[in-house]
């Protein structure tokens, strides 16, 4: 079975712009942009969705949150504020089948997210 294209980029077959690893996750640059900063935060541990976490998973989600604030400080977009998004499964968006946190910064963000007609 092929692996998701993001537990490629963890076992650094698919090399990215890579900001930050520790034991429990990687964050990297995406690779299109919705905002002058948009970053990635995933696990290293491949999980599909948030609908897959477990009790034990706990400490994971806390630390992807936490490091996206701390990035978000690094970048300079925590004064005027950012968006994180999850996407989830399909009526979520999520295209990529690997839980990842968009830190989303750097401009004046939109609000769509009304559901199509
Ligand atoms: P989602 O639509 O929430 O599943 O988001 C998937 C995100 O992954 C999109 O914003 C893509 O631009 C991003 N992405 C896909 N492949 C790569 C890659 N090789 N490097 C960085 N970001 C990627």
């Amino acid at each position: 079975m092929t692996a998701d294209i993001f537990c490629q980029i963890i076992k650094k077959e698919i090399l990215v712009d890579l900001l930050y690893e520790d034991d429990l996750v990687i964050a990297f640059k995406d690779i299109h942009p919705l905002a002058p900063v948009h970053i990635l935060i995933i696990p290293k541990k491949h999980i599909e969705s948030i609908v897959d976490l477990k009790k034990d998973d706990e400490i994971l989600a806390g630390r992807m949150i936490m490091v996206a604030k701390n990035l978000a400080e690094k970048f300079g977009i925590d004064k005027q504020g950012y968006k994180l998004l999850f996407r989830v499964k399909e009526h979520g968006g999520q295209e990529v089948p690997h839980v990842h946190l968009h830190l989303l910064g750097g401009a004046k963000l939109s609000e769509n997210i009304r559901a199509i007609k």
